[in-house]
């Protein structure tokens, strides 16, 4: 099953999931432990926590692209981008926790009142591909669920939803095929499901385990109870 086949309803239900799964990490670290590093390399847990929050103003934007037809990208570039969040990152921790939490509520405000013409409506994710705004309930999926790991506060991919992590791994797999790397892999998920990234490669390599410890691996997040390849690097992902 992929996230894009169930209704609309549920895949924005996955979108608040991982959000208050997010929050949950989040709550659990004290304000003086949002100064170590998170799990990217180069950040504190105080710069994942503005981009997460960034991301949801960001996918506002696109929203409100979507509702009126008058084009606001999710960022005016990538340095702007970086820029605010290493200055998000100075914020106090009750303002970066603020602007979690409520740029969440916005986003979720937003999707409850966009109107039903607007899901179609295509307008331009940040790598600049174009989508119907209905995409952005994957969009802010992926990151909740995996910045909750990222934060380095216990969360793990175990605890994501099945239709997340097969999504993810299509996703991750995707990218991959299209920028010809992993020539030669193959993913053995669960024991049974065996994914080879480029087609007209024999497998020569096998990286195996449950589902939630391939996807980490994939997403490069490290090798964790995986049965076999766990001394193999991921080829990049983004
Ligand atoms: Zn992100």
């Amino acid at each position: 099953m992929a996230f894009n086949d169930l209704d609309l309803t549920q895949r924005l239900d996955l979108a608040r999931e991982g959000t208050a799964y997010f929050a949950q990490r989040l709550a659990a670290l004290s304000d003086r432990e949002l100064d170590a590093p998170c799990l990217l390399e180069g950040w504190t847990r105080r710069h994942l926590v503005a981009h997460v929050g960034y991301n949801a103003a960001a996918l506002c934007r696109i929203l409100d692209w979507a509702a009126t037809g008058i084009e606001t990208p999710m960022y005016a570039s990538m340095e702007q981008r970086g820029r605010e969040i290493d200055e998000g990152a100075t914020l106090s921790a009750g303002t970066l926790r603020n602007l979690f939490t409520h740029t969440a509520a916005r986003l979720d405000e937003k999707w409850r009142h966009l109107p039903d013409t607007a899901w179609s409506a295509e307008v331009r994710t940040a790598q600049g591909r174009l989508v119907p705004a209905a995409e952005t309930a994957w969009m802010r999926s992926r990151e909740v669920w995996i910045h909750a790991v990222d934060l380095g506060g216990g969360g793990g991919f175990e605890d994501f939803p099945d239709v997340v992590l097969d999504s993810l791994l299509d996703d991750i797999v995707g990218m991959w095929r299209r920028k010809g790397e992993g020539a030669g892999l193959a993913l053995e998920v669960g024991g049974q499901r065996l994914v080879v990234v480029q087609d007209d490669a024999p497998p020569t390599a096998v990286v195996a385990g449950p589902l939630a410890s391939v996807v980490r691996w994939a997403s490069g997040r490290g090798a964790v109870g995986l049965t076999a390849g766990a001394d193999r690097l991921p080829p990049r992902w983004l």
